[in-house]
């Protein structure tokens, strides 16, 4: 019963009214009822003072006449006056025949001093009301009593208890309705936000939650719930790439190697053509295995999964590494490769092995695409926090329908396909630098050249 949050918040919600309720009528019951009881005592306080007075200016008689009349007019059952001499004799009084079962002569009053005064609630068993008592000590030794009955007062307090309590019934039934009804209503955006989470399917991942007016916190679940929607469905078409690219870009090698293996297979083939055969099935599967590894590092990269190492790497030194490692093939093409790598140390942290990968795949790019005799110019520098690799070649160029679709996995330009390569190299360093929080730039002008920024920020100071 308690499972949901709703019944949860409407317990804890009647729980509150009911002890606000309980505590509110406590204060007032006890504050009400004090002072009542202060202004029963005040009068008691007041006419025991003029009675002493009374009696002491004017004597017995008059007193004994004045108690009389002020009981018969207060009520002879309503009020009693009694005047005691010290030897307890009762000297002068009212009517006491409603007042049996009260003592009248307390033993330890005996101790009250001149002019002292006590006061005392009195329950009379048989009639099942309080009186109220003061007792005072008049100057003579003289004890004066009187006693009021307190019934209306306490009739008054229980109804005053009744009335609350069904009060407090009704608060807390109101409590427990309202409460249910906030909680159902804070609630109602979680559960909308369920629903549409529960009707969001593998056939309809692109469906969201619709923005309400529950409060800025269902918003913000709806939106976190959206959001994650968004990146499962970014990882979904990134797996339905891969596999569409599997499908058809492997599908060309693996023709070529059946090819290969049906000539030879059905021809005049001697030992040798076996031998070449092999040899190039080797070499197929062997770049096979490099693109299917490099498309799985995209992947990984991209989708956030890769797990890169952070180290400290200076730019400069894994860029001129890369220099040496493609100046004798630039060598080879006659090309002048540049490399400007400036003394100052430039930091940041790295994954080294898959950004010299990255790097390599553009110097190479720059190299390939540049007829012999041309040149490839690379320089590092920084910009800020930023660290820039610069790759310029005075190559063939891109065409510029060709510019926004490099990066795309096995996209190759259509003047490159005399070259080798997959139209994965791009691909690679681009996941890679986004995946450091960078970004590649690209400027070209067909038959000029083509120049590659790679940006990396993030660096770190040397101490
Ligand atoms: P590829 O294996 O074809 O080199 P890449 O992903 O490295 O694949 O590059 C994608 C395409 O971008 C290339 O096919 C080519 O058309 C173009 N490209 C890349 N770098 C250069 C460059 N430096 N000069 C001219 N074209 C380039």
């Amino acid at each position: 019963m308690f499972r949901t949050l709703t019944s949860r918040l409407t317990v804890r919600y009647t729980i509150l009214f009911a002890v606000l309720s309980i505590v509110v009528f406590v204060i007032v019951y006890a504050t009400l009822s004090s002072s009542m009881k202060q202004k029963v005592d005040k009068e008691l306080q007041e006419e025991v003072v003029e009675f002493g007075g009374l009696y002491q200016a004017q004597g017995l008689a008059t007193l004994d006449a004045v108690l009389q009349h002020e009981a018969a007019s207060e009520g002879l059952d309503r009020a009693f006056f009694l005047l005691l001499s010290p030897e307890k004799e009762i000297r002068a009084s009212s009517d006491l025949s409603s007042w049996q079962g009260i003592d009248f002569m307390p033993d330890d009053l005996d101790e009250l001093g001149e002019n002292q005064h006590v006061l005392r609630t009195i329950s009379i068993p048989d009639r099942a009301r309080n009186v109220r008592v003061i007792y005072k000590r008049l100057v003579d030794g003289h004890l004066l009593e009187i006693g009021v009955s307190v019934e209306d007062k306490d009739a008054l307090m229980a109804m005053y208890r009744e009335m609350f309590l069904t009060a407090i019934m009704v608060m807390i039934l109101c409590g427990s309705i309202m409460g249910r009804f906030t909680a159902r209503r804070a609630m109602s955006g979680v559960e909308r936000v369920t629903q549409a989470a529960v009707s969001i399917g593998k056939d309809n991942i692109n469906q969201r939650v619709l923005p309400g007016n529950e409060g800025a916190e269902i918003d913000g679940l709806a939106t976190a719930f959206n959001d994650m929607l968004a990146r499962i469905q970014n990882l979904l078409a990134e797996l339905q790439d891969v596999t569409n690219n599997i499908a058809h870009d492997l599908r060309s090698p693996i023709t070529r190697i059946r090819g290969i293996a049906e000539t030879t297979a059905t021809g005049e083939a001697g030992i040798e053509e076996y031998r070449e055969m092999a040899g190039i099935i080797v070499e197929e599967c062997d770049r096979l295995v490099e693109m299917i590894n490099t498309m799985l590092e995209i992947a990984t990269a991209d989708s956030g999964l890769a797990k890169f190492s952070h180290e400290p790497v200076n730019v400069g030194e894994l860029v001129a590494q890369s220099c040496d490692l493609f100046s004798p093939l630039a060598e080879e093409k006659s090309i002048v490769l540049e490399c400007k790598i400036p003394p100052e140390s430039i930091k940041i942290e790295t994954d080294i092995a898959r950004l010299q990968r990255a790097v390599a795949n553009i110097l190479d790019n720059a190299i390939k695409y540049t007829p012999d005799g041309g040149t490839v110019s690379v320089k590092v520098e920084r910009d800020g926090q930023t660290a820039m690799i610069l790759i310029a070649d005075s190559g063939i160029g891109i065409v510029p329908s060709d510019l926004p679709r490099i990066f795309e996995r096995f996209y190759r330009g259509d003047h490159s396909r005399s070259s080798s390569g997959n139209g994965l190299g791009l691909s690679y360093a681009d996941a890679v630098i986004r995946a450091h929080g960078g970004k590649i730039l690209v400027e070209s002008l067909q038959t000029k050249g083509s120049s590659f920024t790679v940006v990396l920020p993030g660096i770190i100071e040397s101490s």
